[in-house]
């Protein structure tokens, strides 16, 4: 990492631009650490283990601004950069201006299947004065399909706590409304560990879900108790490892930018 900061400007100058740097361990340098700690516990490892791999290298995304969209981090998979669909079918929604917004047209669900995850997503509610509760800048992301980080605009909105934004629907409300006023951009970021079923179908652990609403942690390693339903308890039922993502169309002009995602 040290090597990479003092490269990145060094190379910025040299040729005036500024270059994503595929940063790589120097040559030269050799293992460092110890061979005479003590083994950590469950681990095959020593304390500072003179041979434990060393973490790729990544350069990490830049944060978005309201005015100006971030990047991914050099590992993720770019679901949408406001350049094109391509990554998803179903609607399609309407793309202008780096930003894809619902449009009446349905659901769009990711081409590619995910099962753990961290995913990244920037939504910004449309301004409807008129509208309340449920029927306001609601969408939604469907982890799996199935498994909702509810899309509502909570800016002095009120709804039933478990379907405002952020929610697990129906299952728990976020821990704080980290909301922002109508019309500026949100950001979700979701760590996903995907349920596990054995070979008759039955439930071996449960869809964990952390969320951060605008940076803001609201829901913790939160265990879900099946996927999403409404004025129902949810029921688990099995399902293959990986399975796309969708993004709701609830009838609110909802807009979407800069989604990304790492794959666990
Ligand atoms: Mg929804």
């Amino acid at each position: 990492m040290r090597s990479l900061l003092l490269a990145l400007p060094v190379l910025g100058l040299a040729t005036g631009v500024l270059v994503a740097l595929s940063p790589q361990e120097p040559a030269e340098q050799g293992p460092v650490g110890y061979e005479d700690t003590p083994q950590l516990p469950n681990s095959e490892w020593r304390v500072h283990d003179k041979f434990r791999p060393v973490p790729d290298a990544i350069v990490p995304g830049r944060p978005s601004t309201q005015d100006q969209v971030g990047s991914a981090p050099s590992d993720a998979i770019v679901l949408f950069d406001g350049t094109n669909l391509g990554a998803w079918e179903g609607g399609p929604w309407q793309l202008e201006g780096g930003v894809m917004t619902v449009n009446g047209k349905g659901d769009i669900r990711t081409k590619q299947g995910f099962g753990d995850c961290q995913l990244h997503v920037e939504w910004r509610s449309p301004d409807e004065p008129d509208r309340s509760s449920q029927g306001k800048g609601n969408s939604g992301v469907f982890l799996m399909g199935r498994y909702e980080i509810q899309v509502l605009n909570s800016y002095q909105n009120r709804t039933y706590a478990d379907g405002q934004a952020a929610s697990l629907y129906g299952q728990k409300p976020p821990d704080v409304n980290a909301t922002l006023p109508t019309g500026q951009w949100q950001s979700y970021d979701i760590i996903f560990r995907a349920p596990r079923f054995d070979e008759e179908g039955a439930l071996v652990s449960p869809a964990v879900a952390t969320v951060l609403h605008n940076g803001v942690l609201v829901q913790n390693h939160v265990e879900l108790l099946g996927p999403t339903s409404h004025r129902s308890l949810p029921k688990y039922r099995s399902h293959p490892e990986k399975l796309p993502i969708k993004l709701q169309d609830h009838g609110n002009k909802v807009s979407y930018r800069n989604i990304w995602i790492r794959e666990l």
